[in-house]
């Protein structure tokens, strides 16, 4: 069943404060329900990570996802939530507190030289900012996304170990990092999709053939409403056009989740579910960690990010 396939999960992060520190919300660990201390609704989790969770509690928590892509299924991890939760934490993490990206690498190279699997792969580095597609392993280039064939302008990197495939992911953060002081502090408004895409070849009857799986691994745009603090155009495009493409991805992983007879799935209507329209819905896995800042300060985005997780489902 497809809502077997789809797992949404909360991460709360650590709290920066450090006296009288006051949360907005209430955690149930053993039914995975969070309660929030404001209007005290009930919001159902798949699986609640405390703050004290590890990385690699975390990366335990998504690994089926990774030997499904290994075994010839596509997957697609998410972290959702509002600037300073812990996304990029959770996906890259730091030298000593590698995220999921960087384990999801080791664990597709010890598979590939251990388990003597036998597949090529590549890496592709996206980002998307107001629903324009750039190249961050190609200069961060504006790329065109064809229906067709989704990533045929994107670079795609062969690597050879998960040494290379890091060196790969790194140059790719730093041209975020360029990117990001050139164009207004990209990086909190783009998406950034890092896809691991793995060719099995094999013979059958005579024939040679290829089975590709793809690992997108989704560090979302922050969520945070900006309809205060905005006040010039460019941001106001910005945001319409960031809160669009996480409206569309919601409704991309509700309707997957529930399928309507006859209603179609709208892939087309952002960006980002169009380049990851084939990893999304069929037997294909899929993980959305929403991350959350629950000092009481953040109650209000705390709500809007627990509204989202319980929505898609
Ligand atoms: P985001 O990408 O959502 O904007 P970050 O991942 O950059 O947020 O997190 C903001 C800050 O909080 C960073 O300094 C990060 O290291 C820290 N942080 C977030 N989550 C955790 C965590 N679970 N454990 C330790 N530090 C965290
Ligand atoms: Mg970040």
């Amino acid at each position: 069943m497809a809502q077997e396939n789809v797992n949404v999960v909360a991460r709360i992060r650590p709290s920066s404060y450090k006296t009288n520190d006051e949360t907005c919300i209430k955690i149930d660990p053993i039914s995975s329900i969070i309660t929030s201390t404001t209007n005290q609704k009930q919001f159902h989790m798949d699986k609640v990570f405390e703050q004290n969770a590890t990385q690699e509690e975390i990366f335990e928590y998504v690994q089926p996802i990774i030997a499904a892509v290994i075994n010839g299924i596509h997957g697609t991890i998410f972290a959702y939530g509002q600037t300073g939760s812990g996304k990029t934490h959770t996906m890259i993490g730091s030298d000593e507190n590698l995220g999921i990206i960087p384990c999801a690498i080791e664990m597709i190279f010890i598979a590939l030289n251990e388990e003597a699997k036998n597949f090529n792969i590549s890496c592709t580095f996206l980002q998307i900012y107001c629903e324009k597609t750039y190249d961050l392993l190609n200069g961060n280039e504006k790329i065109e996304i064809h229906s067709s064939d989704i990533l045929k302008n994107a670079k795609e990197v062969e690597v050879k170990s998960s040494n290379e495939c890091m060196k790969i992911l790194e140059r790719g953060l730093e041209q975020r990092k360029v990117s990001g002081t050139s164009m207004n502090e990209t990086s909190s408004r783009s998406h950034a999709i890092f896809i691991l895409t793995l060719k099995t070849q094999y013979f059958k009857e005579n024939k040679r053939h290829e089975r590709i799986s793809r690992l997108n691994m989704v560090d979302l745009a922050g969520s945070e409403s900006r309809k205060h603090t905005d006040n010039n155009k460019t941001q106001n495009f910005e945001a319409s056009n960031i809160n669009k493409s996480l409206l569309t991805l919601g409704q991309v992983i509700r309707s997957i989740i529930n399928p309507i007879p006859k209603q179609v799935i709208p892939y087309r209507d952002s960006k980002l579910t169009m380049i990851l329209r084939d990893s999304l819905g069929g037997n294909s896995k899929t993980t959305v960690i929403v991350n959350i800042h629950s000092n009481s300060k953040y109650a209000a985005e705390t709500i809007s990010t627990l509204n989202f997780a319980v929505n898609v489902k």
